[in-house]
């Protein structure tokens, strides 16, 4: 490029070719006589080209340039000019140079320095300023522009509104920008924006938490650029902020819903469960300090609290003091509250809070404000959470659909555990074997109540096949069930025989169904050894009992069924196949089949069981009685099935029958004594009451006789004649005596109160003289009032009393006690003397007509008294006993029922 300066003719212009800044002289008719390399550059042109050529010629339209007008004035008026030429190219491009106007002798000397690229970024930085303007400002990004030179940062509109600043500048950012960043993210920021300043990083993306002006913090995504100068220093850092804590939130909110559902499935027990779910959902809701599960029973009478978690000082206390109120109605307290009205609930300022049992308390914590949400199942509050806080709680609206699902999922987990867990509880309690079995013949899971049964440990039941264990007979049937993949529908039933780990057998009945899709068999089965083996007792005790069963299956063309006992009752072959017609030979005599026709008949209308006895001739011949009990069975409202017992009762039928005939005997034979006791009361009564005046007429003739001839009969005849007249009194006191005691009975009283304490003083005043005499005591107090017959009763304390007025002892005054007890259904009478007693040999006898211990010189009587007395308590339906021994005095009781 170094042309010869030969070239611009003049030999002093060579001091301008080595010059940074371009050079040219043009005469005073615009003609270039001079121009450097520099400047021939900056007209992107060549010297061949515009050497001696006219300006105004080379560049058409310049001289209406503003350039143009002051070459032209410093020309003319020889004055230097200065100005910034916008230039245009002849290619069409821009160029900007300084150019200084001076006048020389040739013309004008036009030094022009090149200034197009520093115009050029200045016009780009212009542009992009505007640019950068107009972004911010329409922009949903919080834009912002840190100038590191002057230290002082810009934000758009957008920025203000959306973090709530409201100065549009802050000077000294660099000391004020990490208090924006949250504390925990703040380290990782500081060493971005190092990288960013000091090296050669230039962009960068971020995600943080950026502190808004109330405090808040966003979650925001940060992208920068950073502007460097020619040497590589940051001088401008330009940003956009988005906020994302919504998206953050939302995302947030899914995986903790999402750990939800694991926690449930980790834990074995709802409880523990529940600790670590609120566990989480206390990290995740930061806002919050203390969580709480409550739960309502299962009869929906009261809501419990179930677990808690809390992040509070002094949680500990607070449980304490709080420990009476964890179960709560409906209605009742907050838990109460949210059940009743199936809302999310918001208390503020809990410690002042009436509803808020708990308030008293709420101090202690700090605690400011609770949140109920209802955990509902299927349109159901099973439950409530409970979150707590020391802040103002704000129920914000970006929450309410995560509150929801939350509330949802916990109340659907906590159900489904509840239902696992009771599952659980009835598969490891349940009193029969639970199971699944695949199809291969092995169980899979078993209870323990099948290891229980069988003796086996769970692995040894899940280490052999089902087959190991069943008996090789029901090997069959067992298969044949549990294979039957026709059958998935329904749920099948069969008995078989296991063998114990200890080698008894149990009997096991079955209920499996097939599941095709999971190839498993789910079984239940129950032990039935006792019941197989009662059925095997019974079956004995029938055949002992010689009890038979029969059916008959109407529905089956009356196909008839009769079981081994029965056949033996009917002495029928065994290879002989029973009918109905069949059934009804047996009963060869009219008035039988008739009664097992009319039977059956009313059995089949309206469904009457019965019960009958029955004579049959078997197949052999023989008469045999037989009991047929029998019953309908119906189905859809007809008769299926006539089953019932048949049992021989031959022997006992004819024992019946013999001890009925002589039962007849012995009633013929009692309806005789009776007719002739009557009969002998009748001749007792008739013979003492006629032989009274033959036996007046021989005493009024002996005393006639004794009157009338006193002065002839001497001492000897009278004495016969006293002897005569003594022999008839007494006989006359004995005919008395058997009048009275065939009266017994045979004149029935009117029942009546009767005063026992009356008529004992009655029987006294009789015998006063006596007493007197005898110097005698009778003692009695307080008798009764009893119901009974006067009469009877009466004529019983005078035989005793009398009795024991004449048989005293004579070492000492008779005394006589009377006394009575009561008891349940009777009274008993107590009459007891300290006479002469009466040797027990003779207790029995006394009681006998005309029976006497002693003769009519020792003591006078007839024998009828004691007699009289059996009689009538006989007749009242008593008893009458005595105790005594010779010389010890007598105790006569007697009883009388009370009704
Ligand atoms: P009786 O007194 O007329 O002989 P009872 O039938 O009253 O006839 O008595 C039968 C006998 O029982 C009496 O003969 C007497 O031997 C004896 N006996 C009855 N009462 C007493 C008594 N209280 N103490 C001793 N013996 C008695």
């Amino acid at each position: 490029m170094n042309q010869p300066l030969s070239t611009n003719n003049n030999a002093h212009y060579v001091v301008f070719d080595h010059m940074l800044e371009g050079v040219q002289v043009v005469d005073f008719e615009y003609r270039y006589l001079y121009l450097n390399k520099v400047v021939v550059e900056q007209a992107k042109s060549s010297l061949e080209e515009l050497l001696h050529q006219k300006m105004t010629e080379k560049f058409p339209g310049i001289d209406q340039s503003p350039m143009f007008s002051l070459l032209k004035q410093c020309m003319e008026e020889r004055s230097p000019q200065t100005l910034l030429n916008e230039f245009d190219h002849l290619d069409g491009s821009k160029g900007y140079f300084e150019l200084r106007m001076q006048p020389v002798p040739e013309g004008v000397l036009i030094l022009s320095i090149d200034e197009t690229q520093r115009i050029t970024a200045l016009k780009l930085m212009e542009e992009s300023n505007i640019r950068y303007r107009c972004v911010a400002d329409a922009s949903f990004d919080a834009i912002w522009d840190w100038d590191l030179i002057k230290d002082t940062a810009t934000f758009g509109d957008s920025f203000r509104s959306i973090f709530g600043y409201n100065d549009e500048k802050i000077v000294n950012f660099s000391s004020k920008w990490l208090d924006m960043v949250h504390p925990d993210d703040q380290a990782e920021i500081a060493y971005k924006i190092q990288c960013v300043t000091l090296a050669s990083e230039k962009k960068w993306l971020l995600e943080y938490r950026f502190k808004k002006a109330n405090g808040d913090y966003a979650y925001i995504v940060d992208r920068g650029t950073a502007l460097k100068d020619e040497y590589g220093k940051t001088i401008r850092i330009i940003g956009a902020k988005q906020d994302i804590t919504e998206q953050k939130r939302s995302e947030q909110q899914k995986a903790v819903l999402a750990a939800i559902s694991p926690i449930f499935s980790q834990h074995a027990q709802l409880k523990s469960a529940l600790n670590a779910v609120l566990g989480k959902l206390i990290i995740y809701f930061d806002d919050f300090q203390l969580a709480e599960i409550w739960l309502c029973d299962n009869q929906a009478k009261s809501i419990k609290l179930i677990s808690k978690d809390s992040h509070f000082p002094n949680s500990e206390e607070f449980y304490e003091k709080t420990r009476l109120q964890t179960s709560f109605q409906l209605g009742e307290g907050l838990p109460g509250e949210v059940w009743r009205t199936k809302e999310t609930i918001v208390w503020q300022n809990v410690e002042t809070h009436d509803a808020f049992l708990r308030k008293e308390f709420a101090s202690i914590i700090g605690l400011k404000s609770v949140m109920g949400l209802p955990l509902i199942f299927q349109d159901t509050v099973i439950g409530v959470l409970v979150l707590g806080t020391s802040k103002q709680v704000t129920y914000q609206d970006s929450y309410s659909s995560f509150y929801k699902g939350l509330a949802e999922l916990l109340g659907s987990e906590i159900q489904r555990k509840q239902i696992e867990q009771e599952l659980a509880e009835i598969f490891n309690a349940a009193p029969d074997i639970i199971c699944l079995a695949g199809f291969d013949g092995y169980f899979k899971k078993i209870n323990p109540k099948m290891c229980e049964l069988l003796g086996y440990t769970e692995e040894e039941l899940l280490s052999h096949p089902s087959s190991y264990f069943t008996h090789p007979d029901d090997l069959k049937v067992t298969t044949r069930e549990t294979v039957d993949f026709s059958n998935t529908t329904s749920s099948q039933n069969f008995e078989n025989r296991y063998y114990t780990k200890d080698g008894r057998i149990i009997w096991l009945s079955w209920a499996i169904k097939l599941d095709l899709d999971s190839g498993l068999i789910y079984c239940v089965a129950k032990d039935i050894t006792e019941k197989k083996d009662l059925e095997d007792l019974l079956k004995v005790a029938n055949q002992l009992a010689q009890n038979g069963g029969w059916e008959i299956n109407v529905l089956d063309n009356n196909k008839v069924y009769y079981s081994k006992t029965t056949r033996d009752i009917l002495e029928m072959d065994d290879d002989v196949v029973p009918t109905l017609e069949m059934g009804m030979s047996f009963y060869p005599d009219e008035e039988n089949r008739s009664r097992v026709e009319k039977v059956v008949q009313k059995a089949i209308e309206d469904g009457t069981p019965w019960d009958e006895e029955l004579q049959i001739v078997t197949a052999k011949g023989n008469h045999k009685w037989v009991r047929g009990i029998g019953r309908a069975e119906f189905r859809n409202g007809t008769c299926a099935r006539l089953l019932g017992s048949f049992q021989d009762i031959t022997v006992r039928k004819n024992t019946e029958l013999e001890l009925k005939k002589l039962n007849e005997t012995l009633e013929e034979r009692a309806l005789k004594l009776q007719q002739s006791n009557e009969e002998l009361e009748q001749f007792a009564y008739v013979a003492s009451h006629d032989l009274q005046e033959p036996l007046r007429m021989v005493t009024s003739f002996l005393s006639l006789l004794e009157r009338k001839y006193e002065s002839q009969l001497d001492e000897k005849a009278k004495q016969y004649i006293h002897f005569a007249v003594d022999g008839a009194k007494r006989m006359r006191q004995i005919i008395l005596d058997l009048l009275e005691f065939s009266r017994v009975g045979r004149i029935r009283e009117e029942l009546d109160h009767v005063n026992i304490n009356t008529l004992v003083e009655t029987i006294v005043s009789l015998y006063r003289e006596k007493i007197e005499d005898l110097n005698a005591s009778i003692v009695f107090e307080n008798l009764p009032t009893i119901e009974s017959y006067e009469t009877p009763v009466y004529q019983l304390l005078q035989n005793l009393i009398s009795n024991s007025l004449k048989y005293h002892s004579v070492n000492e005054p008779p005394r006589v006690d009377i006394s009575v007890v009561e008891q349940e259904t009777d009274w008993l009478f107590n009459v007891k003397d300290n006479g002469i007693g009466i040797d027990p040999n003779y207790h029995a006898k006394i009681f006998q007509l005309f029976q006497r211990l002693h003769t009519k010189d020792e003591y006078t009587g007839s024998g009828i008294g004691l007699s009289l007395c059996k009689k009538i308590i006989d007749d009242l339906k008593g008893k009458i006993w005595v105790e005594s021994e010779e010389g010890k005095g007598c105790t006569f009781y007697f009883t009388l029922p009370k009704q």
